[in-house]
């Protein structure tokens, strides 16, 4: 309890007042101050409307000398906190624990709808928070009986108890961060160490572009939001900065100016004169800046949402906890609550860090807690935009509430994130208190001495790959939770993503399943190489990665003069092998099985895979086809060996030599793109040839063995893309083995030179599947923009 509450609930009487300064000065000389002493200060303080020279000198005088009981010296720094004073004695962790966005009265504190509850509703959604609201809101008049419902009130949890930040970029790293792709890299390499590196790189790209693009559309309907309803919630979208740690850090941010412009969004970098221009605060490394982030008041944003559903319809019960879901295939699912049983179509589970209280099975969404400090009557140094550094890791903004005459409150949070056992813990830690104090005052020194007025803990929920979950759990429950501290960036877009779910039953296409489902928090094979359209995708990458090198390649080959394997090239469009195929039913399966890229098929498998295929019986130096030719097809080598070559300025140079148990040509088939070498018989081979047609129409099935065909094509492109990197690196010695995947290209997929480490390759990973990306017009003009700004940044 704070001397605010204090003071205004239990105000002391007259009679307990002393007369007058010197009366209540000679009471001081008593051995130790205690609680009933310092509230009658505070009275006496409080209660003049503002604090006067000689209260100021009275009060110093008291943080001098006097003792105090230890809950009175809490109660004294109270007042101090409030007075914006100084102590001279270490700074307590304050008495006040109630998060900044909860100090005016709850317009929805046990609220009903109804006395009682329904007993069947087309939507019920579980959880009142920033989520839980906005799936409300976007459900409101699409015609359905919507039912929200949480065991608190509205916003008392994480969506009341934050930063106040919204975010265009969720920076969960594990350690410092290193941008958005890098990020999304150390994570997946992490979660899936068995996963071959060129697919984790692949799949990280794709991650950070619909990251992004998530977090993007949030902003917009957060915005759009707030302008429609009239919410006066503190929007400040004034901006953000954050603060790099090191150098790899700023090369991370300077690499996410791409990516972002890939999205049609400008990300500018600051030099450290600018920052300390802007901000006052002299930092050791450039910054990022996000003109359209900032901060509000999340509380307020949420009672102002929920307040537009209820008006339309959504019905809202408080303090009515869900106790389990029984979900069949014949009633939907059985919500039962603390108080009675709703039964439903649909229901969107929308808890965050209590997910796992209530499904055990996303026991892998783990609560996590942070904790944030505030301290009043601040410089207004901030004035509305957000600042984070991983050095802390700290995040600090001073809201627009209580903002008057260049001064303004300051929110700090940071420390480390500490896992909880209770969600609903609100034990706060001393040494996250210490370290928010000493950040504090490494950006504000002259804060240095003043207590905060106030300090509380809230819980977030984390995934152990760093994304959020949002999709269908099983059929007609669907989960919108984990955003691993980043629900300013996520939560908005996942309830309405979970919505238009409950509405259309259909996954939107901007969240691809073997990325953001739930299910895959259920086992520990990734979605994105189980499923056939994850498989799809990195095959796509894959493809272009190699594209990308064996144009690298052929640079490579004329520069370094390498002895061609035939003067000239073939002149002749070659498209397939000269003479008769024959079945392929004299290839013994065992015979396939053998070869470690066929080893998980079962024999009937490789029999059925043998229907679709055609035999080649080829002699020596048969040119099976050309670079350039429209292909379409794929070959395995059952027997023999395979030379693959490309045209190097009028010259044929060998790229690789394939043996048996290889697979070549898939990416003609993959892509439908012409060839991309020339392959020729080195020794005589038999080969097996599958066209595209029975290929799709096997994928198209998704029968399990489609899968594995799939991921063996997927093998061959991974062997393709070392061979091709490792031929590369005999030519340049100084590239390395161990590439670290840099995110993003501009949109042509060409390959960006990087002075610092030309031995880096960036690969624009295809996204056309996605509808979420809006590609600049003039982007060449913004990524030469953004380029050049961080060279400048960084040399100033
Ligand atoms: C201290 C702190 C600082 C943060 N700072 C930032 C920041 O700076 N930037 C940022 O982007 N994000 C930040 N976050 C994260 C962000 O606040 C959350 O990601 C976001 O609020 C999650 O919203 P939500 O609606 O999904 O979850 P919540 O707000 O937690 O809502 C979940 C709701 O579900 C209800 N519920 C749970 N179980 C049941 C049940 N069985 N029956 C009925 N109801 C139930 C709860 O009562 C609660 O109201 C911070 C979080 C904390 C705690």
């Amino acid at each position: 309890m704070s001397l605010q509450v204090v003071t205004t609930r239990r105000l002391p009487s007259p009679r307990d007042i002393p007369a007058s300064r010197s009366q209540l000065k000679s009471e001081f000389r008593s051995p130790v101050l205690n609680t009933s002493d310092v509230r009658k200060i505070a009275a006496q303080v409080l209660g003049g409307g503002r604090l006067t020279e000689s209260w100021r000198r009275e009060l110093e005088a008291i943080d001098r000398s006097a003792k105090f009981s230890r809950n009175a010296l809490s109660l004294f720094q109270d007042l101090q906190a409030q007075l914006g004073m100084r102590t001279a004695r270490p700074v307590l962790l304050p008495i006040n624990n109630q998060p900044f966005w909860h100090r005016g009265p709850h317009p929805f504190a046990n609220y009903q709808s109804t006395p009682r509850l329904p007993g069947a509703a087309d939507v019920v959604v579980i959880g009142a928070g920033l989520t839980g609201v906005a799936a409300a809101y976007r459900l409101k008049d699409v015609g359905l009986q919507v039912v929200l419902l949480d065991q608190g009130d509205p916003a008392g949890e994480a969506s009341g108890r934050n930063g106040g930040n919204f975010e265009l970029l969720p920076e969960n790293s594990v350690g410092i961060y290193e941008g958005l792709a890098p990020g999304r890299f150390t994570f997946m390499r992490q979660r899936y160490p068995s996963v071959p590196i060129e697919v984790l790189q692949a799949v990280s790209e794709r991650q950070a572009s619909l990251v992004l693009g998530l977090a993007l559309r949030n902003r917009n309907i957060l915005k759009d939001t707030i302008f429609k309803e009239g919410i006066l919630c503190d929007f400040s979208p004034k901006g953000w900065l954050h603060i790099a740690t090191n150098e790899n850090e700023e090369q991370g941010l300077c690499d996410e100016v791409t990516l972002a412009a890939q999205h049609g969004q400008r990300i500018a970098i600051w030099s450290r004169a600018k920052i300390a221009d802007e901000f006052g605060i002299d930092a050791a490394f450039l910054g990022r800046f996000i003109p359209g982030d900032g901060t509000y008041h999340p509380f307020k944003y949420v009672c102002g949402e929920l307040r537009a559903a209820l008006r339309d319809g959504v019905a809202l019960y408080t303090r009515t906890k869900v106790r389990s879901i029984v979900s069949s295939d014949t009633h939907g699912h059985r919500i039962r609550t603390s108080r009675g049983e709703i039964t439903t179509r649909f229901v969107i589970v929308a808890t965050n860090a209590f997910t796992r209280d209530l499904l055990p099975e996303l026991s892998a969404i783990e609560p996590y807690q942070s904790q944030v400090m505030v301290t009043e009557h601040v410089p207004d140094r901030a004035r509305g935009r957000i600042v984070t550094s991983d050095n802390g890791p700290v995040f600090f903004n001073q809201p627009r509430e209580g903002a008057a005459g260049g001064r303004a409150p300051l929110l700090m949070g940071g420390g480390d994130d500490r896992p909880m056992k209770n969600a609903s813990s609100r034990r706060r830690s001393p040494m996250v208190h210490a370290r928010l104090l000493s950040l504090r005052d490494g950006f504000y020194p002259e804060l240095v001495g003043q207590p905060p007025s106030a300090e509380w803990v809230g819980p977030m929920a984390f995934t152990p790959d760093g994304l959020p979950c949002i999709g269908f759990l099983r059929p007609g429950l669907i989960i919108a939770a984990g955003y691993n501290g980043y629900g300013g960036s996520y939560t908005t877009a996942a309830g309405h993503a979970a919505a238009e779910m409950a509405i259309t039953n259909v996954v939107p296409d901007w969240l691809p399943e073997e990325i953001f489902s739930p299910r895959r928090l259920l086992s520990n094979d990734p979605l994105f190489l189980t499923e056939r359209t994850g498989l799809w995708r990195v095959a796509s990458s894959l493809c272009q990665q190699i594209e990308s090198v064996n144009r690298e390649l052929s640079e490579a080959l004329t520069l370094h003069q390498a002895t061609p394997i035939a003067a000239t090239a073939p002149t002749a469009r070659i498209l397939g092998p000269a003479g008769e195929s024959l079945p392929s039913n004299s290839i013994e399966p065992e015979s396939l099985r053998a070869f470690d890229s066929f080893s998980k098929f079962s024999r009937e498998e490789v029999r059925d895979l043998l229907c679709l295929m055609r035999r080649w019986n080829l002699t020596k130096d048969t040119v099976i086809f050309t670079e350039g030719s429209p292909g379409g097809t794929c070959f395995v080598i059952v027997e023999g060996a395979v030379d693959v070559s490309i045209n190097a300025h009028g010259q044929q140079q060998l790229l690789a030599t394939l043996t048996a148990g290889a697979v070549f040509g898939q990416m003609s088939l993959i892509e439908g793109v012409p060839r991309s070498a020339t392959c020729s018989v080195r020794a005589d081979a038999v080969l097996l040839e599958i066209e595209r047609e029975p290929c799709e129409e096997l994928l198209r099935s998704g029968s399990a063995m489609a899968l594995k065909f799939l991921a063996t094509l997927n093998e061959g492109l991974i062997s393709a893309l070392r061979g091709a990197d490792l031929r590369l690196m005999q030519l340049d010695p100084q590239r390395t083995t161990a590439e670290m995947p840099k995110p993003c290209a501009p949109p042509s997929g060409r390959i960006v030179s990087n002075a610092a480490e030309p031995h880096r390759r960036d690969i624009k990973f295809d996204n056309s599947l996605d509808k979420t990306k809006s590609w600049p017009s003039s982007f060449a003009d913004v990524f030469q923009a953004s380029s050049d700004e961080c060279m400048v940044a960084r040399h100033t």
